[in-house]
């Protein structure tokens, strides 16, 4: 059978953290193992209409000619992954209605389909919640009469993927420092997280279950991705180091091999240790994304995800002594939020500055399945949500946090930026270590 993979080109003029999101060509890795398992039955293409710039009416035209029997679409170009981009759904949905128009039987897959599938049972003929190798083979090959399908994956049993499928010259990244621009691409070695934070999508998009992938295939994707000119990685694993063993022998695995590479990666604050801080330095990492979301502790309480102060300075310490380069990503208009806690988080953001931390401060989406969606009584669609979310996070908080950003970056055009310091309140008993 002909098999077409497909996602579109992501809206233009979005901004988020100071950086137009919609420039990032990011590989849709989801495509690479299910085009390659794809493959061995039938004949597969993948269209990349992000990566390549395709506009909406040339997917088409490329559906008209090639003739699918069947279209896979992911709404996400960013990351399969994560939060459903606002409105990101809608040319997916085109693309859908476009491809049943021309006799294809069609299959949704990414956070869309995964979060609320039931609304997009009109749309197209299936629809694939979470890991979309096996189940998406599945419905193809007639094995399951369901139309919302779901099968999670042991990722041992995902092969080595043909990375041919993809335009692998076409992706970049903007958005870590210390990796290559160019030559980049997305690795991926674990799945599901078992924290209860409850504002995250990742438990429910991946499952609570944390799975890892051998390392030795990890590595393996590594070396074939260098043969072809690829020297940067970022892995989109939630916790990268949350398995230190599994992280450790990644790392051994660079360092022994002598693989030349730079790579990033994310994780929290509690799941940083020393020796593997050191071990990474050494592989090559230049990138440690932090998910600190916000530093008081009334906040963290509410959003189940506690990581005292004290222990967000010593790994972002850590980090930046092995020259690793770190972003800090913080989050606001939690339940329980108040002028006072927000201010805390922006002033912890401005002392982020004075030592080149990235990282900004977003508001908030409530999506559905969450905890926090079900406390905030938000509508059960995402597109409702995320409209809706617009509203409630234009309420005195993020405005309070765009004055106060304007008020630093006023004092550090001034050069007075060093004339403030950061004082935590008495009960964190903390304020800034000297030795930064
Ligand atoms: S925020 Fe991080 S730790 Fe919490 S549930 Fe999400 S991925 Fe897991």
């Amino acid at each position: 059978m002909k098999i077409l993979l497909t996602l579109p080109k992501n809206v233009d003029q979005i901004k988020s953290g100071g950086i137009v999101r919609s420039k990032r060509k990011y590989p849709p890795i989801e495509f690479l193992y299910l085009g390659t398992i794809l493959s061995e039955n039938h004949t597969v293409k993948v269209i990349d209409g992000n990566a390549e710039n395709i506009k909406l009416d040339k997917i088409k035209k490329n559906i008209e000619r090639y003739g699918p029997e069947w279209v896979v679409i992911s709404s996400e170009a960013w990351d399969f992954w994560g939060c459903p981009f606002p409105y990101g759904g809608q040319l997916s949905w085109e693309i859908g209605a476009f491809a049943k128009e021309n006799n294809a039987k069609t299959i949704f897959i990414g956070p869309y389909a995964s979060l609320t599938p039931q609304d997009y049972l009109h749309k197209f003929d299936f629809i694939v919640q979470n890991d979309p190798e096996i189940a998406v083979q599945k419905i193809i090959e007639g094995k399951t009469k369901e139309r919302i399908v779901r099968f999670p994956v042991d990722l041992n049993m995902l092969p080595i993927p043909d990375f041919d499928l993809l335009p692998l010259k076409a992706y970049k990244q903007n958005e870590y420092p210390g990796l290559s621009l160019n030559n980049f691409f997305v690795l991926s070695g674990s799945r599901g997280c078992p924290f209860p934070c409850i504002f995250c999508l990742n438990p429910i998009l991946q499952g609570k279950k944390y799975r890892l992938r051998d390392p030795s295939k990890v590595i393996e994707e590594i070396e074939i991705l260098m043969e072809k000119g690829i020297r940067s990685f970022f892995f989109q694993d939630s916790i990268f180091t949350l398995n230190k063993k599994w992280a450790q022998t990644i790392c051994s695995e660079i360092i022994n091999k002598g693989l030349e590479i730079n790579w990033g990666i994310q994780t929290r604050t509690d799941f940083t240790r020393k020796d593997l801080i050191k071990s990474m330095a050494k592989a090559g990492c230049k990138f440690y994304s932090l998910g600190v979301e916000h530093i008081d502790p009334s906040i963290q309480r509410v959003i189940k995800k506690i990581q005292p102060i004290g222990q967000v300075l010593k790994t972002i310490k850590m980090v930046l002594n092995e020259g690793i380069g770190c972003g800090v990503n913080l989050m606001m208009n939690f339940p329980g939020e108040t002028l006072r806690t927000l201010m805390k988080n922006a002033k912890f953001r401005a002392w982020c500055d004075k030592f080149g931390i990235g990282g900004g401060i977003k508001p908030v989406i409530p999506f559905p399945g969450t905890e926090l969606h079900k406390m905030q009584k938000f509508p059960n669609s995402i597109d409702a949500v995320t409209i809706e979310a617009g509203r409630y996070n234009k309420r005195p908080f993020y405005l309070f946090y765009n004055m106060y950003k304007r008020y630093f970056d006023m004092m550090s055009a001034l050069h007075l930026k060093d004339s403030y310091e950061i004082v935590f309140d008495h009960r964190s008993n903390l304020s800034t270590p000297k030795s930064l």
